[in-house]
């Protein structure tokens, strides 16, 4: 039998922003749809800290009890000095289980009728001809598609040519490891902020099951080659965790790049997820965002299918990119354009900060209050606190 290698939709990349893309096609009865990924993700350890808000995860879908690891009531903020501010949101949110939350919904994607192929590498996305794009594989095997959704990360830049946003830009270097034996408080995560433990980022512990934990640094991309990622954590972990046992090390890229001089779709190409640079650019969370950006790039994909003319497949790719500039777009250019204010925030800013918000006790603290408490003194500070909790 000859393998079919023309399709409706072509989705790139089995990460939360393919996913729910798919899940969305599902739903359209548009089940003509090609899944590519170079691997099964969940088959290799997720370079990820697993830590997303509530409302973002249930807004975005349907969620498997089973892909909570647990829930998070409380972050503590560390000051270079040591003092810390503890938030407990009335929000929440958890650690999950990305692995088992992604092999669930591909089981669901597959058994929806989705072809879906696990070690197939994309090379490239050849611009439209006759209302078709190619997706050109690693071994040579052509894929025509209607429409293509590349939720292939930050890296791969597709369709480079094409009046497209394909540059991430601005990709910050991450490192983490996972310890064993730390015994962090199960529903707590630790942000820590200075020039010395993170300078242009911060430094983050988050639990993950059994007395474990994934600790990890992300850096401001100016630094990315006059640090060394490695020893500054290290060092973090031998000052924070002294009886961490380190279990495995990964290293990443982070885009929180928002200057755009492109859109993120054209008709029959959409964006989406660490491709359409979705990610929170002070709080670097990308999951729940990559999540919203494809369930609107399956609608949109579908609309195009439907659009009898240019004009309306055009209409669609702006569309695309309104919705998600109103769901989290919009928030994010704002947070992008206050970043380059808060590198320059200096350690005796997050000492006088953290040592003002202590003085509130942990149950009264609330975000009303902690910018009421701080705001006309450390203005910068608090901006940044605001959007890592
Ligand atoms: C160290 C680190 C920690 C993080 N921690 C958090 C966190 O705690 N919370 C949070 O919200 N966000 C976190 N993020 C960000 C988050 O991981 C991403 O924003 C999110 O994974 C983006 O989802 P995505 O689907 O767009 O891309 P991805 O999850 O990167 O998925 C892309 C998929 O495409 C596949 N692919 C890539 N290239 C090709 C190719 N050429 N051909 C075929 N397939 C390809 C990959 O195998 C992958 O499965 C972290 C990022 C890093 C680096």
């Amino acid at each position: 039998m000859v393998n079919k290698t023309s399709y409706d939709v072509i989705i790139i990349g089995a990460g939360p922003a393919g996913l729910y893309a798919g899940r969305e096609l599902l739903g359209k009865q548009c089940t003509d749809v090609l899944l590519l990924d170079k691997k099964a993700p969940w088959e290799h350890p997720m370079p990820c800290a697993e830590g997303v808000g509530k409302l973002g995860l249930h807004d975005a879908g349907p969620v498997a009890a089973s892909w909570i690891r647990q829930e998070i009531t409380t972050a503590t903020f560390h000051a270079p000095n040591g003092s810390t501010i503890s938030y407990t949101d009335k929000n929440g949110g958890y650690i999950i289980n990305r692995s088992l939350l992604q092999q669930d919904i591909a089981r669901q994607l597959i058994a929806g009728g989705i072809t879906a192929y696990f070690s197939c590498r994309v090379n490239s996305v050849t611009p439209e001809k006759n209302g078709f794009r190619q997706v050109i594989t690693a071994n040579g095997t052509l894929y025509k598609g209607r429409v293509i959704i590349d939720a292939s990360g930050p890296v791969n830049c597709f369709a480079k040519n094409e009046p497209i946003a394909s540059n991430p830009g601005d990709l910050e270097p991450a490192y983490f490891v996972w310890v064993e034996n730390y015994g962090i408080t199960s529903d707590h995560i630790h942000i820590f902020a200075g020039q010395e433990i993170a300078p242009g980022g911060y430094a983050w512990i988050f639990p993950r099951g059994s007395g474990g934990a994934n600790i990890g640094i992300v850096l401001g991309k100016k630094l990315n080659r006059r640090v060394n990622l490695r020893i500054l954590l290290d060092k973090f972990i031998e000052r924070n965790c002294p009886g961490a046992r380190i279990v495995q090390r990964f290293a990443g890229s982070i885009p929180c790049g928002h200057k755009r001089s492109f859109p993120i779709a054209l008709p029959g190409l959409i964006k989406s997820g660490d491709a359409a640079s979705t990610v929170n650019p002070i709080s670097r969370a990308g999951i729940t965002e990559a999540m919203h950006s494809g369930v609107l790039a399956g609608q949109t994909a579908a609309a195009m299918l439907e659009a009898t003319t240019e004009r309306k497949r055009i209409s669609c790719a702006r569309t695309y990119e309104r919705l998600w500039n109103k769901r989290r777009g919009n928030r994010h250019q704002k947070l992008a354009r206050s970043k380059s204010a808060l590198r320059k925030v200096p350690d005796a800013d997050y000492n006088r900060g953290a040592e003002t918000l202590s003085g509130i006790p942990l149950p009264e603290m609330t975000m009303s209050k902690i910018f009421r408490a701080s705001l006309s003194r450390f203005p910068r500070l608090i901006w940044a606190l605001r959007h890592l909790m």
